[in-house]
């Protein structure tokens, strides 16, 4: 007997809870597979201060948790499973999917560092525009030479007096434009060919030992925040094949659209979005990946 699904949403974070949320009070039953990760990069924040409608913010576990109890009160239905395989070219499906939305994401690099995970969330942080703030006035490090990187040290650079940015080459991958302006700023320190050794501090950060790559020299550089910013995967791997993506692996939706170059398959969140990354927009293009959808199963209704 096959089974028929009316519209599927893989993935779990912003992006996928919202597309269920509209996908279900239009009465497309959805079914969300939540992923390796249920919930997503936010499960990993503290304080979600920059989602409107949270007055006094709001842990990212607990708007994730929210989400998801708001997508089901709606009629949707939440398995805690992951899609291993997809092969959006064969027909007959033995499980029919009229259209499938893909939220699965991006996972932010990090360093690998035994210190930096035991102070995640403590100082630690992939995220200046989430997390920002909460180092207001306090000096700060930031690791990473590309376009993210110098846009978050200029970011920090209006909330803290001084911005650290370790670069690991002597020179920066940004574009040029980017760089200018970062070495234009007075309250941001470039290290050049400067890695980093081990983030100091037991509950909190204090700053890290660094080295310099051509000196083969160690030093301390202090700081209560640890920002790395050297990049993030999409998590595409299983789409790859079908959906077109960017040499990075973000996957390409039609301008103004969750459309994919595949019929019936939209994608929303991060997985499409290496700009601006935030709850909001996932949230935002999560929402029209369910409008889009229900469009597309109304026009195949009437074909
Ligand atoms: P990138 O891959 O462009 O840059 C990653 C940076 O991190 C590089 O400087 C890299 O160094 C460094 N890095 C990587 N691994 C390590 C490590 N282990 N230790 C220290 N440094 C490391 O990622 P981005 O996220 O910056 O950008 C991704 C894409 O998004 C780019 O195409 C970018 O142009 C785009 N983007 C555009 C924006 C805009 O237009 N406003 C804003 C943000 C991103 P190295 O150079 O030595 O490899």
């Amino acid at each position: 007997m096959s089974e028929h699904i009316k519209c599927l949403i893989i993935g779990s974070g912003p992006a996928g809870y919202t597309a269920a949320i509209y996908a279900a009070r239009a009465n497309l039953k959805p079914i969300v597979y939540t992923g390796p990760e249920p919930g997503g990069q936010l499960m990993t924040t503290t304080d979600v201060e920059n989602f409107p409608g949270y007055p006094t913010g709001i842990m990212g576990p607990q708007m994730m948790d929210e989400l998801k109890q708001q997508a089901e009160n709606v009629g949707t239905v939440v398995n805690y499973g992951t899609v291993t395989k997809v092969d959006f070219s064969v027909h007959p499906k033995r499980i029919t999917i009229d259209a499938v939305i893909l939220a699965t994401g991006a996972t932010a690099k990090y360093l690998g560092l035994e210190s930096e995970q035991k102070l995640m969330g403590k100082g630690v942080t992939a995220c200046a525009v989430c997390d920002g703030f909460f180092y207001k006035g306090q000096e700060v490090i930031l690791v990473g030479g590309g376009d993210s990187a110098c846009e978050e040290a200029l970011y920090l650079s209006n909330l803290c007096p001084l911005v650290n940015m370790l670069v690991r080459r002597d020179q920066m991958r940004a574009s040029k434009i980017m760089q200018q302006r970062v070495i234009d700023k007075e309250n941001i320190k470039v290290f050049w060919n400067t890695q980093t050794k081990e983030v100091l501090g037991d509950d909190a950060v204090t700053g890290i030992l660094a080295f310099n790559n051509k000196t083969n020299e160690d030093f301390e550089i202090k700081g209560d925040g640890f920002f790395v910013a050297i990049g993030h995967k999409p998590n595409t791997d299983i789409f790859i094949d079908f959906i077109d993506h960017d040499d990075a692996g973000y996957l390409i939706t039609e301008a103004g659209s969750t459309k994919t170059n595949i019929k019936g398959v939209f994608a929303c969140g991060d997985v499409q979005d290496k700009i601006y990354r935030q709850a909001v927009t996932a949230a935002g293009t999560g929402c029209m990946a369910a409008l889009d959808s229900e469009r597309y199963l109304a026009e195949l209704e009437l074909t």
